[in-house]
């Protein structure tokens, strides 16, 4: 499926389609799709039916490690349920045992969609990456604004519309 089906199913068409329809407009290869099939080699944390974590090529701290879905969505509002449980039952645990390996609990758990947001690679990852001291690890921009009630009120409204709608 190219990549101008998935343009054209973006935004909110993509969200009215069915979970099979999602998935297969999220089909293109990617590097972390031949990871996956073993034809590009990685260093490999961990490995089960569903999902594969392997270190960052580009560490922006040692120890970053990128975990993916097998399942090859595009970004993260359209990876499958099971996929997505599949993710979390093993973040806490790679979060864990980089602790261990590191002796820092201090780290940031990332994941970007799209372009706009820093996405580089087209499949779903979240990056784990130690933040072993104030200069190494990740930066963040955080330009926090102050949440007017009323239109806060309306926001989370149309929020919980569009889960059930
Ligand atoms: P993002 O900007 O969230 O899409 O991040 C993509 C990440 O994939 C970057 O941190 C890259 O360093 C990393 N990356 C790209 N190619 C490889 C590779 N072959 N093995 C491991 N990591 C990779």
């Amino acid at each position: 499926m190219g990549k101008s089906v998935a343009r054209a199913a973006s935004g909110r068409d993509r969200l009215r389609l069915g979970p099979a329809r999602r998935y297969a407009v999220s089909m293109a290869e990617t590097i972390f799709t031949k990871i996956i099939a073993g034809e590009i080699p990685c260093h490999k944390i961990y490995e089960d039916d569903q999902v594969l974590a392997f270190l960052d090529i580009g560490p922006v701290s040692a120890g970053h490690m990128l975990v993916i879905p097998k399942e090859p969505a595009v970004t993260l509002d359209a990876l499958s349920d099971e996929a997505s449980a599949a993710i979390g039952r093993v973040l806490p645990r790679l979060c864990r045992a980089l602790k261990m390996v590191t002796g820092s609990g201090a780290m940031n758990v990332l994941q970007n969609n799209e372009a706009l947001a820093h996405q580089v690679v087209e499949h779903v990852h979240f990056h784990i990456i130690p933040k072993p001291d104030g200069e190494q690890g990740l930066g963040v921009g955080w330009p926090a604004g102050e949440l007017d009630q009323e239109q806060g009120t309306a926001l989370a409204q149309r929020l919980r519309d569009a889960l059930t709608g």
